[in-house]
Parts: structure tokens; sequence; C-alpha cells
């Protein structure tokens, strides 16, 4: 199949998986993760209806960014602190953070440009040593100190799940889901009202996502790869 052929499909799965557990389609946006293709490639996703697209690359992330500006651009890999002015000049949402010193920077990055970057803190809920993120029990300092930047707005929560364990990867979207409702709690009005995004699912596990109340949905290998079943 096509990619423009792979992405209304994938686009209209996940509408019927909205719809099977009893959640407005609305609330869910797909992001297509493009980090394996050229500029063909993402063309084709959005002559398919395609607006919101994922890169984990800061150069790649600039490419398309400035190749394709009518999307919105997600930043969802590893940060280093010489490459954030550049993601911060093109992402409208940041999914990776986790460390202090990058959302001081990203704060910075962001004035110099007079905006507020949008950021999802994202956290090693299943505790495996491979993954990145804060660990839960840091998460209420972390989102003390990013809250307390200016020019930094924190969206919601990330997570990656572990692979290939259906009933690991629910456990850790529906504790994801738990934090973010335990940070809301803590908020004042003001930050609780935005802090609504819960990122979470990729091409094998986005179902199980939505159903624990995902509202961002990360999906490259589904649109994009020629051999994912
Ligand atoms: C690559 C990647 C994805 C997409 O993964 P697929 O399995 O190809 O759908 C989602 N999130 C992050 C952070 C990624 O790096």
């Amino acid at each position: 199949m096509s990619i423009a052929a792979q992405y209304a499909e994938v686009s209209s799965e996940v509408r019927d998986e909205c719809e099977l557990v009893g959640r407005a389609v609305s609330e869910v946006t797909l992001v297509a993760v493009s980090k394996t293709v050229g500029l063909a490639g993402v063309e084709q996703a959005i002559a398919a209806g395609a607006t919101d697209f994922g890169e984990n690359r800061p150069d790649q992330l600039v490419a398309k960014a400035e190749a394709f500006p009518q999307v919105r651009w997600h930043f969802i890999g590893n940060i280093q602190s010489r490459q954030i002015p550049k993601i911060v000049q093109h992402a409208h949402l940041i999914h990776s953070l986790f460390e202090e010193r990058h959302a001081a920077k990203i704060g910075e990055a962001a004035a110099a440009l007079g905006k507020v970057q949008e950021v999802l803190l994202e956290v090693n809920v299943s505790g495996e040593q491979s993954k990145s993120g804060v660990d839960p029990a840091s998460l209420p300092a972390l989102v003390e100190f990013v809250g307390a930047l200016p020019q930094v707005r924190i969206r919601g929560l990330m997570t990656m799940a572990p692979q290939g364990d259906r009933d690991a990867a629910q456990r850790a979207f529906a504790g994801l889901r738990r934090l973010a409702d335990e940070i809301r709690s803590g908020m004042d009005a003001v930050q609780a009202a935005s802090f609504d995004q819960l990122s979470m699912g990729m091409s094998e596990d986005w179902r199980i996502g939505i159903e624990e109340g995902a509202t961002i949905v990360r999906i490259g290998r589904a649109i994009f790869s020629d051999d994912f079943a």
C-alpha cells in the first residue's frame, strides 16, 4: 500500500477505536512519525490529510518543518542542549522533556523567539532501564520547576511502553493517566486547565493508548513502512 493509503487506513482505524471505547474523535491527535522517510513521504501523508508529524532528530525536524510549514511538527526525540534553539524554533509541541537543565534552556530559547513553548514531560512509568524519562517519584519536583518558567507551558505527559507486551503497555498507560490526574489535582486552576494531553501509543500499542485515555498517539511504521503487519 502507498503511504497515502496507509495514512488513510490508520486514521480511520483511530476514528473507529475512539467510537468503540466511547471517546470523541476530536480528543485524539494522530501524530505521523515520519523519522524513517524523506520529504516525499511527508508530502504523501499530507495529501492524505495528515496535519501533525513527529520527528526525533533535530536536523530532520528543521528540514521537514521548513519544507512543510503548513502542518504541525512535534519533537519526540532525545534532547541535546545545543540543539534546543532549533527545536524550539520549529516544534509545536516537545514531547520528550525530562531534565530541568533542558527546560531552562527551552525557556531561554522561547523567550528569544517571543514564544511560549508547549511541552510534555516524559515519564519512565515502566521503570525499564533502557527507557528515558523522569521516574514517577521525581515528577512532582519537575512539574514545579518547569511550571515556574514563564516561557514554557506544560501540556501533559508522555511515555513509551515496553514493546511486545500488551499487559505491560496497558499498565504503563493506565499509570501515566493516574500520574497526570495526581499532578493536575495539585495545580492551580490556570495550569490545570491546559494540562490536558497524554501522549501514549505507537504502531504496536496505540489502541491500548486510546483505551487508557491517550489524547495523542505517535504512529510511525503503520503509516510509513511497507512491512508493518
Ligand atoms: C519512532 C517513535 C515512534 C513511532 O514508533 P512506531 O513503532 O514506528 O509507530 C513513537 N514515539 C517515539 C518517541 C519514537 O521514537
